[in-house]
């Protein structure tokens, strides 16, 4: 290649990358996000809408409760945290809604507009207001992170799902729309799921417990329910924890953290 046109690629390459810097809420960790929250917004809407169209509302009015409760109490936490705070820039694009879906599936996320859907079948293993919170927390924490973004950002300049999405005959509409779904866990429709990454998982673990005690739950359920739920102690497909794996090394970050997040519980 030519000496300055690898230049000026270099060039623009590290402009799109100080364009691009963000930082994590409370845990201050530095991250590359090349796409706009505004982007991640409507494609999250789109994709709220493709789910929810297949989807069926449960009519479990207790464990709908039990759901809104507790999203009402950690979102509430978060928002005043981040108003007192001066970070709102962090709920950019965001507006909490809770669901819970009539469904087998052992599953729950947290789509980067703030739709957070619960699947019937993850109930029995969350069936008291802290587990939900363990459960709700971790997934709200990855939308507050925006890993999805960070996630889809990697694919585009280095992943192998990023070339191969490229190289798809297709609008760059659906092409984004495909490398959203895949960097959100929402894969399976496609074929592709790609577990988050250890250190996405750690960062969500630590950040999901800080915004649970915020909200006063109790965090030291989260080791234990992490534990039952780590690879190999379980037989059923749970989708869930094909995208959020667990494992010793993850249940001893967990009981590391467990004394930070303890401090922002409100006092008694
Ligand atoms: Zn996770």
């Amino acid at each position: 290649m030519n000496k300055s046109i690898s230049r000026i690629l270099m060039f623009a390459t590290a402009l799109v990358l100080i364009a691009a810097c963000g930082q994590v809420l409370i845990t201050g960790r530095k991250q590359m996000l090349l796409f706009s929250q505004g982007e991640i917004t409507s494609l999250s809407d789109q994709a709220y809408t493709e789910i929810m169209g297949q989807a069926k509302l449960s009519d479990d009015y207790n464990n709908i409760r039990m759901i809104r409760e507790v999203g009402h109490n950690i979102t509430s936490a978060v928002d005043r945290y981040v108003r007192e705070n001066g970070a709102e820039a962090a709920l950019e694009g965001i507006s909490w809604k809770f669901d819970l879906v009539e469904s087998d599936q052992v599953n729950a996320f947290c789509l980067p507009n703030g739709n957070i859907v619960f699947y019937e079948g993850i109930m029995p293993i969350t069936n008291t207001p802290d587990l939900v919170a363990v459960v709700m927390g971790h997934e709200i924490a990855h939308a507050l992170a925006k890993h999805g973004n960070e996630r889809m950002s990697q694919e585009v300049l280095v992943g192998a799902v990023g070339q191969a999405i490229s190289a798809y005959i297709g609008t760059e509409d659906q092409k984004k729309q495909a490398i959203f779904q895949v960097a959100y866990g929402l894969g399976s429709q496609l074929g592709v799921m790609l577990p988050y990454s250890r250190k996405h998982e750690y960062e969500a673990d630590r950040l999901g417990l800080i915004i649970m005690a915020m909200a006063g739950y109790d965090i030291n359920v989260a080791p234990g329910f992490w534990d039952r739920m780590s690879a190999g102690k379980n037989s059923a497909p749970m989708e869930f924890f094909s995208t959020h794996p667990s494992d010793a090394n993850r249940i001893k970050n967990i009981m590391a953290v467990l004394p930070e997040a303890a401090k922002y519980a409100p006092a008694k």
